[in-house]
């Protein structure tokens, strides 16, 4: 991977995940900036990667060729704006990692010309294993987008978006899911705890099945999730009494509507 100075403005969850995975390829931690105005979080993650911590904005994105935006949306406005008249963005690719903020917000906020690339990864990416959605803005050259997408698979897989308002449908897709995924695993650890098990052996039990379904299906790729799920369930047999319970309550339009939400507020929130 080719090596820029990198600014991660935002000190968070996301960014620690992304600063983990650079490090751990061997992306040199001296090259790497983490910056928020609370030393807490961004000390924590310079101590375990090596990496430069800092409370100026300002200086860390003048002094880098990348600018990671890893703030909530809701404080990306009062971050970008000072940024306006004191950097000077054309040499600089910036990367936005915020949910729900459109393309053109960046252009106001920092009214300059920008090369600017929209990521939409998930949590996952602490562990290696996120899925990122890119949306490469206008200006954005070849080199930017193999260096955007090889930052990204340092924590995981990325797809990239043709159109912006894909970003939305991947936040549905994959930046959302872990939750449906931990609220199905909940609901069966509460019921398995009902049936005397206890919360370690509920929780263990759980967690060991999804990952051996997992992995099952990650061994017969070819196999679709439908046929897997014929494979376990004989007919008037025990699963097939579960799914009936699921199919009778309707859980494919179920989750059909709980993705379309998710899409909905992420339209909403631009
Ligand atoms: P977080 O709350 O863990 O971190 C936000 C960081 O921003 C904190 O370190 C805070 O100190 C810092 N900050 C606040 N004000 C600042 C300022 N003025 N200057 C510099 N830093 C400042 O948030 P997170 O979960 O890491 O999320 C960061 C971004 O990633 C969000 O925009 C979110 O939409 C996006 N995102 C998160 C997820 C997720 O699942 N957590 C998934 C996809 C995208």
């Amino acid at each position: 991977m080719q090596h820029r100075k990198i600014a991660f403005i935002g000190a968070g969850n996301m960014a620690n995940a992304i600063i983990a995975g650079l490090v751990s390829h061997g992306y040199p931690a001296s090259m790497i900036t983490v910056c928020s105005p609370t030393p807490i979080r961004r000390d924590k993650i310079a101590q375990q990667y090596g990496v430069i911590s800092s409370s100026d904005n300002l200086a860390a994105a003048t002094q880098a060729e990348v600018i990671v935006l890893a703030v909530k949306p809701q404080m990306m406005k009062e971050v970008c704006e000072p940024l306006q008249t004191a950097v000077d963005f054309s040499q600089k690719l910036v990367l936005t990692i915020a949910a729900g903020i459109p393309t053109q917000r960046y252009h106001e906020y920092l009214a300059q010309p920008l090369r600017l690339i929209r990521i939409m990864p998930n949590t996952p990416s602490l562990v290696g294993k996120g899925v990122s959605g890119l949306f490469a803005d206008s200006n954005i050259n070849a080199e930017d987008k193999q260096f955007a997408e090889q930052l990204m698979l340092s924590v995981g897989s990325t797809i990239w978006c043709e159109k912006e308002h894909e970003i939305n449908n991947i936040i549905a897709v994959t930046g959302s899911s872990p939750a449906y995924f931990f609220l199905f695993m909940e609901s069966m650890q509460q019921e398995a705890e009902k049936l005397g098990y206890t919360p370690e052996q509920a929780r263990a039990l759980v967690l060991n099945a999804a990952e051996g379904a997992i992995e099952l299906a990650k061994s017969q790729n070819d196999t679709p999730f439908a046929t897997l799920r014929e494979q376990v369930t004989s007919k008037g047999g025990t699963t097939a009494m579960a799914l009936a319970q699921f199919y009778d309550h309707n859980l494919p339009q179920i989750v059909a509507k709980a993705m379309q939400s998710a899409i909905d507020r992420a339209e909403e929130m631009e």
